[in-house]
């Protein structure tokens, strides 16, 4: 009888953690930040933050004195994402708390209750490909920028790189040097930026034209390098004169003329209805925090407001993660996938306890629109403003742009495109670098990016 009753006991003690190790931590994931109590703190061990490969991206480390230290073995490289404790938290640190903190296993539960072991936690297995993230954060050393790497055909996230950035392991010591540091190294440029998309908004432009003009084929203009709207002068790129200039060369060369007056000639009602089909200006459920992209255009501007918007000037503002999500809606022919950043919750062992499906997040564009901005993107590489990407064993397709911040500053650089290998859409880059129009920044890096990715150098 009494074995009954302990089975019994048993039985239901399982249930109940099976309760907490299934079905609480689907919410927990979920959810936003976990507060975690001293005594909780106190019982369990925080599990690990891992790449996609299982490299640990953080984990906790023991003494010699047996106090735990939290580990960063990147360092700076996934500061953003992977984030900090210690002086407050932040990134999945924060967010993933209260997974972390979860004893990972029924038997890991039961063992610490019968000893004064601590509990190990759960551990995080993010979607990260370390080695391209450690690469392209060494690529942006002496850049303020960033760059964001995603399968398109997955949602996943392989690299999100904020330069500058921190280490999280000398967040205490080196906490009033960080904040006081001028250059923001704590902000995630990548998801929280928002600068003005430059030419990569003739994206938006090249598919309202598409959309609002049946004759879009035989729209053309002749550029002199500069277009004279309400007395106020629209210069193309090195004050260069494109000649006669249709939309396929047109969006090659980045010609802000062809654009700019197809904006005055479309209106703005066109311009701001496609911005808000691509849902541009959306969040996206995603994990870390991000700002939201935005565009004022309306029926009192003026015309020289509408061709300064349509050429990515005016007063749009995007992120670097926005504007991979709509080149990865591009690349998969419409389609935009949820973006994501954990693949799945695990012991400590590595046995899966809950992964995470790839789930259609939404439909952006038709597939016709999607195949008529890729011809255009295909153009940049292939002879236009991205050429020196034409060389490689598979296809790349892009958008260049500068984005002009002021009289005194140099203008920002941006490239934004895709790679097809095999014939299977394979990843979508987005680079932004702070004040590198100069030298054209963003495509040299995607050309140094790619060429590590495919093994190429
Ligand atoms: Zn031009």
């Amino acid at each position: 009888m009494i074995q009954w009753i302990f089975i019994l006991l048993s039985f239901t003690l399982i249930v109940w953690l099976g309760k907490i190790l299934i079905v609480d931590r689907e919410e927990i994931v979920a959810s936003d930040y976990n507060p975690l109590t001293e005594e909780k703190m106190a019982e369990v061990s925080r599990g690990a933050i891992l790449s996609a490969d299982g490299k640990y991206l953080a984990y906790t480390d023991v003494a010699e004195d047996g106090s735990e230290i939290r580990r960063y073995p990147y360092g700076p490289a996934a500061a953003h994402v992977v984030g900090y404790i210690g002086r407050g938290q932040s990134g999945l640190e924060a967010i993933l708390s209260g997974v972390l903190m979860e004893p990972s296993t029924l038997i890991s539960q039961l063992q610490s209750w019968a000893s004064e072991e601590k509990v190990q936690g759960c551990s995080v297995q993010t979607t990260l490909n370390i080695d391209l993230q450690s690469y392209i954060y060494d690529q942006l050393d002496g850049f303020q920028g960033a760059v964001v790497v995603s399968e398109p055909s997955t949602g996943k996230i392989l690299a999100l790189v904020s330069n500058p950035s921190f280490d999280p392991e000398a967040i205490v010591d080196d906490w009033e040097v960080i904040i006081n540091d001028e250059r923001g190294p704590l902000y995630a440029r990548a998801t929280m930026g928002l600068y003005p998309p430059g030419s990569t908004f003739k994206i938006i432009t090249a598919l309202a034209m598409y959309r609002n003009m049946p004759d879009w084929k035989l729209y053309s203009y002749e550029c002199g390098g500069e277009l004279l709207v309400d007395e106020q002068v629209i210069m193309c790129n090195d004050h260069r004169a494109h000649g006669y200039m249709e939309i396929e060369d047109a969006f090659a060369y980045s010609c802000n003329g062809f654009f700019g007056k197809a904006g005055i000639d479309m209106g703005w009602a066109a311009l701001v209805g496609t911005a808000s089909y691509v849902k541009l200006g959306n969040d996206f459920d995603f994990i870390l925090d991000q700002n939201t992209s935005e565009m004022h255009l309306s029926e009192t501007d003026v015309d020289s407001m509408v061709a300064q918007t349509a050429m990515g000037q005016g007063e749009t503002l995007v992120t670097p993660f926005a504007m991979n999500m709509l080149t990865a809606a591009i690349a998969n022919d419409g389609v935009l996938y949820q973006p994501y950043l954990v693949q799945a919750v695990t012991d400590a062992k590595g046995g899966v306890l809950r992964s995470v499906e790839p789930t259609i997040w939404g439909t952006v564009m038709t597939r016709p629109e999607a195949d008529f901005l890729e011809n255009l993107m295909r153009g940049v590489t292939e002879y236009g403003t991205a050429s020196r990407l034409s060389d490689y064993p598979y296809e790349v397709y892009g958008k260049t742009g500068t984005a002009q911040v002021g009289e005194e500053e140099d203008s920002h650089s941006w490239f934004t495109g895709y790679t097809v290998k095999d014939g299977k859409v394979d990843i979508v880059i987005t680079i932004l670098v702070e004040n590198g129009a100069e030298t054209k920044q963003a495509v040299p890096l995607a050309d140094a990016i790619l060429s590590h990715f495919y093994g190429l150098q």
